[in-house]
């Protein structure tokens, strides 16, 4: 089976879980802000600056 990409399947990193069912404290990975963090396509949290300067893209 090959997986088509698509931002439907983004899951979180420690729960698995998409972010709509994730109870994961959220926290950035890089500065650990906890101000308007969002899972990010490689399931991992990031925060609005971070994902602004490093050009991640919200799950959704
Ligand atoms: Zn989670
Ligand atoms: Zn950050």
């Amino acid at each position: 089976m090959s997986s088509k990409p698509g931002l439907s399947r983004i899951v979180c990193a420690q729960c698995e879980q998409p972010e709509a069912k994730c109870w994961c404290e959220k926290f950035c990975v890089f500065c650990q802000s906890q101000t308007d963090v969002r899972l990010c396509t490689d399931g991992l949290m990031y925060c609005e600056a971070c994902r602004t300067a490093c050009e991640y893209k919200t799950a959704d």
